[in-house]
């Protein structure tokens, strides 16, 4: 049975740090007019807009403060990704194989 590890401790296990960051993905009611949602187009080929004002390190579990600090300096360089980009990180981390759909 696997045990579940949060994130934060699985960093610490790594010796690593835990910076966490959010996007907003933009949805918008479906332009047919169905009462449902569907994904903005603002959502693709700009970086997503970050929902903090930096990348935070509040979590994490290390005990190198000045490292950690460095760390997220350099979280701020690294781009968000936009909505497609994301797309393609979720479905590594759930294990999907991502294939274009011809039109
Ligand atoms: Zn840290």
């Amino acid at each position: 049975m696997a045990v579940f590890h949060v994130a934060s401790d699985q960093a610490q296990e790594k010796g690593t740090h835990y910076i966490e960051e959010a996007v907003r993905v933009y949805l918008m009611r479906d332009l047919d007019g169905k009462d449902k949602w569907v994904i903005d187009p603002a959502s693709f080929g700009e970086p997503l807009h970050s929902d903090y004002d930096e990348p935070l390190a509040t979590e994490c579990l290390c005990d190198r403060a000045d490292d950690c600090t460095a760390t997220v300096s350099r979280m701020k360089d690294v781009s968000l990704p936009d909505g497609s980009e994301l797309m393609y990180m979720l479905a590594e981390a759930l294990g999907y194989t991502v294939t274009k759909a011809a039109r």
